[in-house]
């Protein structure tokens, strides 16, 4: 009997919040895995099976799909602009992950597989416009994703497809926008744009130092999707017979990042000085998600707004940076 599900790369932000929603589900044969020390998990669960494994290797594959009837490859190096515009290679090497475990997932006999794609797959030249309406599933092709983490995400999409198609193993792929909320990342180079603005306007405020640094000129637009509906959203894809390629999963409520920095400064109730770095990686001008597949197929759309969803977060990045003090 297989009852075992995997989540790949369970130590870190969506991860941790699926193995959290399968418990609540009652579910409970669970098996957690991630490359990270049990320490930097940001959850972890004891009444889960946890291991910690480099997925880049085979053999680790094959050992955590052993008696799995359901995959969620969460898994990559990844982060936010500023690491994935200056670490291709590692980007790239992620593809090692999702190839190593198709493979397990195939030779396990697994029901269900699920890849996290990404928007960084759509081409630049539809992402040109900061007043850009929404990216379709189709604008992904012709071809042109972002440099590294958009090529190894369209590939490693294309061969799920293909083992669909030629191995018969059933495979569903989500392509997130930005996903954001508590216990993610929020310093160190690997963040993203909303834990990055609530950190920085916190540590505004302890230092009294009322500045703010924004990359790019802060007309640049996306959209930010609160990590329930996510998580949500996962689980509609992953079991629906109706999705059998890749669809978005994100927020239409597209904000520049001038806004974002408006709605959390109001969160904290401070105003501050913005410098903007030009020359920081920013990304494409516009990008924002297109939802008419998803809500047609899956009757699936956010509910919560982004103010509300930036108040949580802010309040769990204040709690991380005040611990103890
Ligand atoms: P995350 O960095 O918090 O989680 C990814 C986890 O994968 C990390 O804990 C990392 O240690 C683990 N990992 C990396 N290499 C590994 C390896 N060789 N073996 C085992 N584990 C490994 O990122 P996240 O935000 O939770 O993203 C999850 C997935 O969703 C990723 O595939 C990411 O590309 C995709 N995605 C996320 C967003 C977003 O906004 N967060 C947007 C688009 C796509």
């Amino acid at each position: 009997m297989k009852n075992k599900i995997l989540v790949a790369g369970a130590g870190g932000f969506i991860g941790g919040h699926l193995v959290a929603e399968l418990i609540r589900k009652g579910h409970t044969d669970i098996r957690a895995v991630d490359i990270k020390p049990f320490g930097d998990w940001y959850q972890k669960f004891p009444q889960v099976e946890n291991l910690q494994l480099d997925l880049q290797l085979k053999d680790a594959c094959e050992k955590s799909a052993r008696g799995a009837h359901t995959i969620y490859n969460l898994a990559a190096d990844m982060g936010g602009m500023g690491f994935i515009e200056n670490n291709k290679a590692l980007c790239m090497l992620s593809v090692l992950i999702n190839t190593h475990l198709l493979m397990a997932a195939r030779a396990a006999g697994v029901q269900r597989f699920f890849y996290a794609s990404s928007a960084c797959v759509y081409a630049g030249d539809k992402q040109t416009d900061p007043n850009i309406t929404g990216l379709r599933e189709a604008d992904a092709y012709p071809a042109m994703p972002e440099d590294g983490y958009g090529w190894e995400k369209l590939f490693s999409e294309r061969m799920c497809r293909h083992f669909t198609e030629d191995f018969k193993l059933t495979t569903r792929i989500a392509r997130f926008h930005n996903v954001y909320g508590p216990n993610g990342t929020y310093d160190g180079g690997r963040e993203k744009a909303p834990a990055a603005v609530c950190r920085k306007v916190i540590e505004a405020k302890l230092t009294g130092n009322h500045e703010i640094e924004i990359w790019g000129d802060g007309h640049q637009t996306r959209s930010f999707m609160y990590i329930d509906d996510c998580i949500k959203g996962i689980d509609l894809i992953l079991h629906s017979d109706k999705v059998t390629f890749p669809i978005n999963l994100g927020s239409s409520e597209k904000v520049s990042i001038n806004q974002l920095v408006d709605i959390v400064e109001d969160i904290a109730g401070i105003k501050l000085k913005r410098r903007y770095k030009l020359d920081a990686p920013k990304g494409v001008n516009g990008r924002n998600s297109e939802n008419s597949l998803i809500k047609k197929t899956l009757g699936w759309e956010p509910d919560l707004p982004l103010r509300k969803g930036m108040e949580k977060t802010y309040a769990w990045i204040l709690a991380e940076m005040t611990k103890g003090k």
